[in-house]
């Protein structure tokens, strides 16, 4: 039993401490009310006497009414400044992460270009144009076959079996003869 009350007072505490305005201004409406009430009832005489009760009361409730719209605007001001810092936070680690992964991202992409480029450079380098040990026709380069006659231009070493161009003498890769064709 005490507990029970002991957890409706805490109740009531805290919603007195949330709702104090709401409160207060019930009270002193409630007081106003009763002024009001006596004034009315017991005649001019007594009504005179309570009529700056009366007044007190609704002053109280304005400066109540008055006290809380300002500290809930303060609130609702720390509130918005806490979450537009929130926000500027997120907003600038979100930044940098977009940063960073474009910055990865191109130099993915430039080593990418790098090794196509080089390695098409590398290819048009290795690749002279190749005739065909067959016909001699003159292939295009990066050709695997003879555009003449059909042969095949790369042979692969006997020994490591990397794919040569036909008219290599030795395997680039091993150094096997490779036997020249044509
Ligand atoms: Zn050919
Ligand atoms: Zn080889």
């Amino acid at each position: 039993m005490k507990r029970f009350f002991a957890r409706v007072g805490r109740g009531l505490a805290r919603f007195f401490f949330r709702h104090w305005a709401t409160g207060l201004v019930v009270l002193l409406l409630l007081l106003a009310a009763l002024t009001g009430y006596q004034m009315w009832h017991l005649g001019p005489a007594v009504a005179l006497a309570l009529l700056p009760q009366l007044i007190i009361c609704l002053i109280l409730i304005g400066v109540v009414v008055a006290v809380h719209r300002a500290l809930k605007a303060i609130t609702r001001a720390s509130i918005v400044e806490t979450g537009v810092a929130q926000g500027r936070t997120v907003l600038k680690t979100t930044v940098e992460e977009a940063k960073e992964t474009l910055a990865s991202l191109s130099t993915d992409v430039k080593r990418d270009l790098g090794r196509l480029v080089g390695g098409a450079a590398e290819a048009s380098a290795a690749d002279p144009p190749l005739r065909c040990p067959r016909c001699g026709r003159v292939s295009r380069p990066g050709a695997r076959f003879c555009e003449g006659c059909g042969a095949a231009l790369h042979i692969a070493c006997p020994r490591c079996g990397r794919a040569m161009r036909a008219d290599a003498r030795f395997c680039m890769a091993c150094g096997a003869p490779l036997g020249r064709r044509g």
